[in-house]
């Protein structure tokens, strides 16, 4: 039987109505074996995740507050959904070694982690799946690095004896039995190394929408949602600002060539969207898969007589960056003239250095610093083939009246990336995906 991973995020698991929900599509397909929690999440905008209560409760312990109002919150945010789902569980006796905790040592990663494992332990004993403890499983290396080859050993061996099973995400455990967590939304990555670990044929992320979309819904009303999507597309999208997993969460399934699917918990009817390896034949003919873009960049031009044939020019002013810490996102050249487009947060704090040492060591006739760019990605690995896909990016945005800053074609071969002013982000996206959408 094939196996697929189930991985149900906080939305999905916030109340016992949407844990009944998760319980039904898990029990609606037996080859759904491994299910990863995250602890209860919000079940409306107002609400506060059970994890940030968590913090908030270590943060009043270790500055020796007083934390019982905001464990109080944790109880009865779990005893509801005990009550609500019928299950037999001794909550009082959790919270007790969790107080304990807290009055004795309290560890920031372990009390974020309390919510995946309490939210688990309830949902195993109402599926009649068998817990399995992440601590156990998800190793760390003391100093707080995650230990993959460790785990992807340990996981496969657990998971190898257990027929159904629930395993919280977000936590694993070093040697000297201290928990640690991934960052924030890290049962997602949970998910992927569980899937990995069992060779599962799929890794189902659900969540509380029905898949990713096309761009930004906040800019574009109602755009639709991307069936199919590599993962080098979605790497692309996600680093321009799409966020529908956690990053980390994508490369082992990548490796192993596990697609995923973002699934609606509410509904389940949707298909969501597909993470592949590569294009369906039938879909290698599109064009452009998404759309994404962030504001906040500034350029920084350097011109100087005969550099190109200077050797080392190019090296020699990315090492002025590096030095100063500051990564550069983009850097498209000229004959004589190179630009580095940089993030305006980072930059702003290093600029005069920055610019002293560019003077100094490169002795240019010419720098000009301009903030407030906006960078679009448009992405889709049908670029590439189709002729005159630039020159309708280009055109579209010229019918819209807006002056391109920058242009770079990805190396990659299916991205275009087009720099804009930053009050002219929003209606370039629009234009852009009414042509391409
Ligand atoms: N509960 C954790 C968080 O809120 C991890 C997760 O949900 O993935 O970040």
């Amino acid at each position: 039987m094939n196996t697929t991973v189930v991985k149900f995020g906080g939305t999905s698991l916030a109340s016992a109505a949407q844990i009944r929900k998760a319980a039904a599509i898990i029990k609606a397909n037996p080859s759904r074996r491994f299910v990863v929690a995250s602890a209860p999440g919000k079940r409306d905008s107002a609400d506060t995740k059970v994890t940030d209560l968590l913090y908030r409760c270590y943060d009043l312990a270790s500055g020796g507050k007083d934390f019982t109002p905001a464990l109080d919150q944790i109880r009865a945010r779990f005893a509801e959904i005990i009550e609500e789902l019928g299950v037999e569980f001794d909550l009082d006796k959790e919270l007790q070694i969790i107080r304990s905790h807290l009055e004795n040592d309290p560890q920031r990663d372990y009390m974020a982690s309390r919510g995946e494992y309490l939210n688990s332990r309830i949902l195993a004993k109402f599926l009649g799946f068998t817990f399995l403890d992440a601590a156990a499983m998800v190793c760390f290396f003391p100093n707080g690095r995650f230990d993959a080859n460790r785990t992807d050993a340990l996981l496969r061996a657990e998971l190898a004896k257990t027929e159904y099973a629930v395993v919280p995400g977000f936590y694993g455990a070093s040697d000297d039995g201290r928990i640690h967590t991934f960052s924030r939304g890290g049962s997602d990555v949970t998910g992927s190394l569980v899937a990995c670990a069992a060779d599962a044929s799929l890794y189902e992320n659900w969540t509380d929408v029905s898949g990713m979309l096309f761009t930004d819904p906040r800019i574009v009303k109602n755009p639709h949602t991307i069936s199919v999507i590599t993962y080098r597309e979605l790497r692309e999208l996600s680093y321009m600002g799409a966020t529908v997993l956690h990053e980390d969460a994508v490369f082992p399934v990548r490796k192993a060539g596990i697609p995923i699917n973002i699934r609606n918990t509410n509904r389940p009817e949707d298909n969501g969207t597909m993470i592949v390896p590569d294009l369906p034949a039938d879909m290698q003919k599109r064009i452009v898969t998404g759309i994404a873009g962030r504001k906040g960049f500034t350029s920084v031009l350097v011109e100087k007589s005969m550099m190109s044939t200077e050797v080392g020019f190019g090296a020699k002013i990315m090492g002025i960056f590096a030095a100063n810490n500051t990564p550069f996102e983009h850097c498209p050249t000229g004959i004589d003239t190179i630009s580095v487009i940089v993030n305006s947060a980072q930059f702003r704090e290093k600029k005069e250095a920055i610019l002293q040492q560019i003077r100094h060591e490169l002795q240019p006739e010419y720098i000009c610093v301009e903030g407030g760019l906006a960078m679009i990605a448009i992405v889709g690995h049908g670029l590439v083939y189709a002729k005159g896909s630039a020159a309708r990016v280009f055109g579209t945005l010229a019918k819209a009246g807006i002056n391109v800053r920058m242009i770079d074609q990805g190396s990659s071969e299916m991205n275009i990336i087009v720099g804009v002013a930053e009050e002219d982000y929003e209606a370039a996206i629009q234009s852009l995906y009414e042509e391409f959408c």
